[in-house]
């Protein structure tokens, strides 16, 4: 059972219907409350989902417990989970511009972004973990005994699949995110209960359709949606849960952490960021100047990587600056669903609210606006792309992160100040180097705290490519070789062979 929406160019956009997957089928919340969801770009309501309670939670994680335990689970064969998350990604590819179209009614990113960035990651996603179903490997050990008893002692490790895993999604790449945290837990044999962000739960509802019709086993991912207060805390509360693999912010990061404390769970945290971009003197501005607005503004400046401080050389300050601001300027905000334009709403009124108050805070303190600065449009969460000038690092807007199409310029007086001022946030995802200089970009590299650095380029995530922040910016690792560790333990089984066996 499902409603169509119509949007403006004809597009229909088909809504799930407001349950929640349990063991294989849908289902609706045992106290039948509801959450609004709302068009960000109309504020229109659009549809309703299920705010789960912790009875629905532990439904849904006593399913994927019973899935995890049982023979036919443990015995599939690796390759036939892999072939399972290529057979999702084969749906995904087939429903791929209805499964964009939601997003951006659901989230508001133009519709070419949903189409060509994040349907295009969550197929690739299905296919990278997929090919991982079959290369977990351990190690052959030869081990030295303190005890001298005539026997020769050799260890080998296995890597076994965690568990349930909680998978706790953000609302910037909604889908991506969901099979960011689901596909690795199928490939190396655990179970999953996805909660997606009550701001957009949408796609992750027709993720749970596809899954069916893909034949995964009952049980093996699970979704319920509602409020993280609530159905995401129970999740993470949930002793059958062993691990918790979290995007979003900071402040959640830290009380899953906490929590998480109790059933000593395992858990992945990606959070915010405060990513500089840097240029330095010898940058070709041709391409840093493009590359430092392409590092703030897509997706409306949502993205937890974004450059959203621009440390620039003194010396091309004004440069740099002018031409970052001509781009935003130039940008065209507006529906998802107009081809024409490049920057979608905000998510929500709170999110709106949020940057609103960020940016008015960093003009009170001294920043200033170059353009933007203020909300763009009486109806939709519109934000306009922001610049704002002369920052410093005491700023609140130079400390947190604000989520939102806005960056903060500052310039670098001395280049024996860039570590201190890159490195000044209680943040640490990334950073960019702009510069012609191969030495300086990787002896600068060299000195940056954070998970990923980029030279002349920013954002580029690659699923090969270690992904995850230090300090505040997170705990362990997504993505590449990395990710086996996060789903898997080692267990090391240890044998003593008699040496005489042979003479
Ligand atoms: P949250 O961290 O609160 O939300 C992320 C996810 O966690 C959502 O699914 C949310 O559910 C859930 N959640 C919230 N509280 C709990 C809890 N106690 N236990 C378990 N799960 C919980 O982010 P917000 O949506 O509040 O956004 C605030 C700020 O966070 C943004 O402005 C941005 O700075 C940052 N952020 C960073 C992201 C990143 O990619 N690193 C992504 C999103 C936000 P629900 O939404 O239903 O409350």
């Amino acid at each position: 059972m499902s409603a169509m929406i119509e949007r403006a160019g004809g597009a229909a956009v088909r809504i799930p219907a407001a349950k929640i997957l349990i063991d294989g089928d849908w289902h609706d919340s045992a106290d039948g409350r509801m959450i609004a969801v709302y068009d960000p770009a109309t504020e229109e309501k659009i549809a309703e989902i299920v705010a789960a309670s912790a009875t629905d939670v532990d439904r849904a994680v006593q399913a994927a417990h019973r899935t995890f335990e049982s023979s036919a689970w443990q015995n599939m064969r690796p390759l036939d989970r892999g072939h399972l998350l290529e057979k999702l990604a084969l749906l995904i590819e087939r429903d791929a511009d209805d499964l964009a179209r939601l997003e951006t009614l659901d989230n508001g990113k133009p519709f070419a972004v949903s189409r060509n960035v994040d349907m295009k990651f969550a197929i690739d996603a299905l296919r990278y973990y997929g090919g991982w179903s079959s290369k977990m490997a351990g190690e052959y050990i030869q081990l030295s005994p303190i005890a001298d008893d005539g026997g020769t002692y050799r260890a080998y490790t296995e890597r076994k699949p965690v568990g349930v895993v909680g998978g706790i999604t953000p609302w910037n790449f909604p889908l991506g995110q969901a099979i960011q945290k689901m596909a690795p837990a199928i490939a190396f044999g655990c179970t999953v209960v996805l909660k997606p962000s009550e701001e957009a739960s949408l796609t992750t509802l027709r993720l749970g359709e596809l899954v069916l019709e893909a034949g995964f086993p009952e049980g093996t991912v699970n979704i319920v949606t509602g409020y993280g207060h609530e159905a995401g805390q129970a999740l993470v509360d949930h002793p059958l849960v062993r691990k918790i693999a979290f995007t979003g912010s900071t402040a959640t990061g830290q009380k899953i952490l906490a929590a998480s404390a109790q059933t000593m769970k395992r858990v992945t945290l990606e959070l915010g960021g405060k990513s500089p971009a840097i240029v330095l003197a010898d940058a070709d501005l041709n391409l840093a100047i493009p590359g430092a607005a392409n590092a703030i503004f897509p997706n409306s400046g949502q993205v937890c990587t974004a450059g959203s401080r621009l440390l620039i050389d003194a010396s091309i300050y004004h440069e740099v600056v002018q031409g970052v601001t001509e781009i935003a300027r130039d940008l065209k905000l507006g529906s998802g669903f107009d081809p024409s334009v490049q920057l979608g709403p905000l998510v929500s009124s709170r999110q709106l609210e949020r940057v609103s108050a960020l940016v008015a805070q960093g003009i009170d303190e001294g920043a200033e606006p170059l353009c933007g600065g203020g909300r763009a449009a009486d109806t939709g969460y519109f934000y306009q792309p922001t610049v704002l000038s002369g920052g410093r690092g005491g700023m609140r807007i130079a400390q947190e992160e604000v989520f939102g199409p806005v960056v903060l310029a500052m310039a670098i007086q001395d280049p024996q100040d860039i570590k201190s001022l890159a490195n000044d946030t209680a943040f640490g995802l990334g950073a960019s180097i702009w510069t012609q200089d191969i030495n300086k970009a990787h002896l600068l590299a060299a000195q940056l705290d954070c998970g990923t650095v980029w030279i002349n380029t920013h954002n580029v995530l690659d699923l090969a490519m270690p992904f995850g922040g230090t300090k505040l910016s997170g705990l362990g690792r997504e993505f590449g070789t990395e990710v086996i560790h996060a789903y898997t333990e080692p267990r090391a089984v240890c044998m003593r062979l008699e040496t005489t066996a042979f003479g």
